[in-house]
């Protein structure tokens, strides 16, 4: 898509520090870091978002995600990560090119667990909501 960051950024035409990059991805360091080493990696081609993502490349997203985190946890010496996709603007996909956030976690960061994003108990009871998901 032309006016998509992302997509300038897989074909070159845009910047970025580059952690690792194969084929068909490329993870960068994020221009906007809520941590030290906070990177995010991309398809080079457009995807919307995680659902659009091609199956095919599947393999190959696991294995730069696994070689980002690696090289960020030695450069950094970072054990620990949030992993994560804001999938979509309710969630806060700020950006419809898919990208998966790599974030290194450290002693006393102030951040919390995946649960500490939304707060929204459900009223219905879960054999509830489950037999709406499995119909
Ligand atoms: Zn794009």
């Amino acid at each position: 898509m032309p006016d998509c960051i992302f997509c300038k950024i897989g074909k070159k035409e845009v910047k970025v520090l580059i952690v690792v990059e194969s084929e068909n991805f490329i993870s960068f360091l994020d221009v906007q870091p809520r941590s030290p080493g906070h990177s995010l990696v991309i398809p080079k081609r457009h995807f919307d978002n995680f659902v659009s993502l091609d199956l095919n490349l599947a393999q190959e997203f696991v294995k730069i995600c696994q070689e980002t985190i690696k090289k960020i946890g030695r450069g950094l010496n970072a054990n620990d990560f949030t992993l994560g996709v804001n999938e979509g603007e309710l969630a806060g996909q700020a950006i419809h090119h898919f990208h998966f956030h790599v974030i290194p976690r450290f002693k006393h960061d102030r951040g919390g667990s995946i649960h500490s994003v939304v707060f929204n108990e459900p009223v219905e009871s879960v054999e509830e909501i489950y037999s709406k998901i499995i119909k």
